[in-house]
């Protein structure tokens, strides 16, 4: 298979992972500073993954795709406020590879 050289139309690597932006949830019997979660992030946003995801840890979402993925466009709906996990996927990195090779084969 040759390495994509762009994430346009595919968005492979937001589904089948649930969702990192459960990380942003608010957690009440924790003081001080979110671990987290990036400052200014929009309260309409962190509405969202609180009723999505409250009392839950990472790993007991849904995990058929992330909160935030748009299937319609295949893109992140607010990727300027992804979390760090996200920043840190590489294009063509070999995660990347192997999630492109379980999807479309090859
Ligand atoms: S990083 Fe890889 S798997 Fe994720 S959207 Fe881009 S090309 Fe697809
Ligand atoms: S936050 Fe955005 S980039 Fe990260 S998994 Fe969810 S949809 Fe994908």
């Amino acid at each position: 298979m040759l390495e994509p050289d762009s994430c346009e139309d595919c968005g492979h690597c937001c589904e089948g992972i649930g969702s990192p932006v459960l990380l942003y949830v608010t957690r009440d019997h924790e003081s001080g500073n979110h671990p987290f979660r990036p400052p200014g992030l929009p309260a309409e946003l962190q509405s969202e993954i609180d009723a999505a995801f409250g009392g839950l840890f990472r790993g007991q979402e849904p995990q058929d795709r992330c909160l935030w993925f748009d299937p319609a466009t295949r893109r992140c709906r607010h990727y300027e406020w992804r979390p760090q996990v996200c920043r840190d996927y590489e294009l063509a990195g070999t995660a990347c590879l192997l999630r492109r090779r379980e999807v479309l084969g090859g």
